[in-house]
């Protein structure tokens, strides 16, 4: 079987993996990349690219979780890295993996058009258009920012966390009164990091949901080296269980003023600081509901309390976005999009996404496991099921992953990697080689139809 000139869209870990992964079964391949480097979100500053990192950002998960399979992290990384050592880490990947000489960097995509008999037609900002048997989605979904709809105008800065960069880009935050709107770990981060008491700055946090807090450490050691989900214990009994790990460690959220949850610990993403605690039970933070209107520099809360601000700093999420594919091929309205194993879009053999998801507790070795996939099948060694049976595993993988989960676009993706790698590994490949023994591998290039969407 001849393999399929497949593109790649981005050089982020999942444009990275699947970049690995395709040369490993040796499948033809061109990775576009905007930027003039590798790594995505993880490339603070890199020209042309858009991370959301800021410059003081670590990452949340630790370096135990976070490690490739095929490509440990360094001993020597400290247990929370860096971004910038994730970015040295990333370029270590693409260098032990010989994978740049297939990335066309500062080489954005314009365009992604399908072709009539099946196959794509890729258009890059300088023009140039070039056709491919099969394209891989992996632009990521951590750039194009989600600004809240409030009622009034607000007459100060607005500034999303994705822009910010530290206390003085791109604005010069000290001596201002501050309302952080979000409690995520970047919300976390950064009202922290500005409520230092040597900028100046008073800082409030409003939420509309509250957030359960899970620190950094248990026991001297990283949180999360606790998290393993089994496949062979009812996933539902799993999270009932969780449910102590907060109200051990760091404590029910009102203790520390933030308004009380509208849910259980995991129906929404816990926010991971050690810091954030002790900066609200150190009055340096003043934790807020919602805001319910703005009027001028007047906030008003939904408590009915209100105050006066120079500068709103929304730290309140992505939408997911395609701006390549015309919007009646892809599209993800209210960030939902319907893929098998969040890979296969059901009746488009040639179009495949990679790292469209939020893994609990890491994207890293979660999109090496759909990178995995991608590429057996692109050399003929998986075939995934027909449509139909795609559709109901997709409703079914929906009320496992996605059920107990706050009904808003910030979890319209959640799968927990452990369980989803489990599957991936132990049965899906199995079942998808035993597809191709009795059907022959997908023959990429046959007329396709049809859009993807919600
Ligand atoms: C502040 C912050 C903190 C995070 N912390 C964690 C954490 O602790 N743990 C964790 O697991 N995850 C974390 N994440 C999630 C993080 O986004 C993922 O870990 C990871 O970066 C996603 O990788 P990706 O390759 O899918 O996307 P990206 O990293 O966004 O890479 C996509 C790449 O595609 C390129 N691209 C996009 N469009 C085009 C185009 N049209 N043409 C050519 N190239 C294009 C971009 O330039 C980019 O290089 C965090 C995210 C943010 C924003």
């Amino acid at each position: 079987m001849s393999h399929p000139r497949t593109a790649v869209i981005g050089a982020g870990i999942s444009g990275l993996t699947t970049a690995k992964m395709l040369s490993d079964y040796g499948i033809p391949y061109t990775c576009y990349e905007m930027s003039d480097g590798v790594g995505g979100n993880w490339a603070f500053g890199t020209k042309g690219g858009h991370s959301g990192a800021y410059r003081s950002l670590h990452i949340d998960t630790s370096k135990h979780q976070l490690s490739f399979k095929d490509y440990p992290m360094p001993e020597e990384y400290p247990d929370f890295p860096h971004h910038s050592l994730i970015r040295q880490y990333l370029e270590g990947y693409a260098d032990a993996f010989d994978l740049k000489r297939n990335i066309e960097f500062e080489t954005a995509v314009d365009e992604a058009d399908p072709l009539p008999g099946g196959g794509w037609r890729l258009t890059t900002r300088d023009g140039t258009a070039r056709t491919f048997d099969a394209l891989v989605v992996a632009n990521g979904h951590h750039w194009d920012p989600r600004l809240p709809e409030f009622a009034g105008h607000f007459a100060g800065d607005v500034l999303h966390s994705h822009s910010y960069v530290d206390p003085f880009a791109p604005l010069d935050l000290h001596g201002k009164r501050i309302l952080v709107v979000g409690l995520g770990n970047s919300a976390a981060d950064i009202a922290v990091e500005l409520s230092s008491r040597s900028l100046r700055n008073t800082v409030t946090l409003s939420t509309r949901s509250s957030a359960w807090i899970v620190p950094k450490y248990i026991a001297g050691v990283p949180a999360d080296k606790y998290y393993r989900t089994s496949p062979h214990l009812p996933f539902s009994w799993q999270r009932r269980m969780a449910r102590l790990g907060p109200l051990i460690t760091t404590g029910r959220p009102e203790r520390y003023g933030l308004p009380t949850p509208d849910h259980h610990f995991f129906e929404a993403h816990p926010t991971q600081s050690s810091d954030l605690p002790l900066r609200l039970g150190s009055g340096d933070i003043l934790p807020k509901p919602d805001v319910s209107s703005v009027d001028g520099t007047t906030v008003t809360f939904a408590d009915g309390s209100s105050a006066e601000f120079d500068v709103l700093l929304c730290a309140t999420g992505y939408n997911i976005t395609f701006p390549f594919f015309a919007p009646d091929v892809v599209a993800a309205p209210d960030n939902r999009i319907r893929l098998y194993k969040r890979i296969f879009a059901p009746g488009t053999d040639d179009l495949l996404f990679v790292g469209l998801a939020q893994a609990t507790p890491t994207l890293f070795p979660f999109v090496e496991a759909q990178a995995r996939l991608v590429a057996a099948y692109l050399g003929g060694h998986y075939r995934p099921p027909e449509p139909d049976e795609m559709e109901r595993v997709i409703d079914a993988d929906h009320r496992k992953y996605l059920g107990h989960m706050n009904d808003r676009p910030r979890h319209t993706q959640q799968v927990d990697y452990f369980l989803y790698e489990h599957d991936l590994r132990t049965r899906e490949l199995r079942d998808g080689r035993a597809r191709v023994d009795a059907s022959g591998p997908v023959t990429l290039g046959a007329a396709q139809g049809g859009g993807v969407g919600a």
